[in-house]
């Protein structure tokens, strides 16, 4: 029986909607074309059932937040969750102490919030596209922090259906990893602290923007940094991959549709109808040739 028939017969519950072999050109940022079953949940109560149900039956999933740093593959062989929670949004009418929000609210919503109302710790959010859960799962940041220094509480549910609560502490996270996180958990809500109020953030956040949009192809279809910067444990000095792509002049190189971004060259834009195999075609030459001219090994930062 076909994977899609099985699991609309499995999964019935009013908060839960599953689409089969959807078109998912949207539900990433690099706006790939993929083409997967997606299960829609809505409620702690149906993301409890979904994750009893797939995993008594046996399948696996994946969780799929903004899509800003996941390469979808042209026909996904498991099904993907994405959260759809509502929530009372006058809590974002006036600055709280603490605000617990659902992992699918946006970063740019929270953004928003802290500029208006000056929210010390909260530009570390700034420029960053993702859901609250997707950035809490890669403890995504700037230079101006980590999302991980203002959770506090980190409330999921477990592949076995079961709710966790998880208090955060000075070992949750370290470098765009999270250390809570087991395979199959799903991250429904945060509780989310700040620092106080100060009126210099929203200066901070704006000229930060500004600094964003001027180096990085904000506008293009992308998925952020494609490789992880190298830290050299003896010479303790952060080797940049986007320089060395740059140094290498392999800024503006293309596969089809495909291009290494003439404005930061850790990027590739996708420019019309690029496949999940042309940046994967991208990212072993580049590979190659950055082992070859530097010695260095870089890991990807997108997951795929
Ligand atoms: C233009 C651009 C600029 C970027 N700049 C930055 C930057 O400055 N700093 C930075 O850190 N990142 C940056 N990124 C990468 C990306 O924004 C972050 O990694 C972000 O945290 C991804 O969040 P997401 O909601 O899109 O998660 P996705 O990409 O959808 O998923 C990422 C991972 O999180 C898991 N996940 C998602 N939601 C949940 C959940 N609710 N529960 C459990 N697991 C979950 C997914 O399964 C996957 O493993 C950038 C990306 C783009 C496109």
């Amino acid at each position: 029986m076909e994977l899609g028939f099985i699991i609309t017969k499995i999964i019935t519950h009013p908060d839960v909607v599953v689409e089969i072999d959807k078109d998912l050109k949207k539900f990433s940022t690099m706006r790939l074309n993929a083409r997967g079953d997606l299960i829609t949940i809505r409620s702690v109560d149906g993301l409890k059932r979904t994750l009893k149900e797939l995993t008594k039956n046996n399948i696996r999933y994946r969780v799929l937040g903004w899509g800003a740093n996941i390469l979808l593959p042209s026909t996904a062989r498991i099904p993907y969750l994405q959260l759809d929670f509502d929530f009372d949004r006058s809590v974002l009418e006036k600055a709280q102490s603490e605000y617990v929000l659902p992992a699918s609210v946006s970063l740019a919503t929270l953004t928003s919030h802290a500029n208006k109302f000056g929210l010390k710790g909260w530009e570390v959010f700034t420029g960053i596209p993702a859901s609250l859960g997707g950035a809490i799962f890669m403890n995504a940041g700037t230079n101006l922090g980590e999302i991980g220094t203002i959770i506090k509480e980190v409330n999921l549910v477990t592949k076995n259906g079961e709710e966790k609560l998880i208090k955060i502490d000075q070992h949750s996270f370290t470098y765009r990893h999270n250390h809570f996180v087991e395979p199959g958990d799903v991250i429904y809500q945060a509780r989310l602290i700040h620092f106080g109020i100060d009126e210099a953030i929203s200066k901070k956040i704006r000229e930060y923007l500004e600094m964003r949009t001027r180096t990085q192809p904000l506008k293009e279809w992308t998925c952020g940094c494609v490789f992880k910067n190298y830290q050299d444990p003896d010479l303790r000095v952060t080797c940049r991959a986007g320089l060395f792509i740059d140094i290498m002049g392999l800024k503006g190189l293309s596969i089809k549709n495909l291009q290494i971004s003439p404005k930061h060259a850790n990027f590739m834009e996708n420019r019309g109808e690029s496949s999940y195999e042309d940046v994967m075609t991208m990212i072993t030459v580049l590979q190659k040739e950055l082992k070859l001219q530097t010695g260095v090994s870089f890991e990807t930062e997108v997951e795929y």
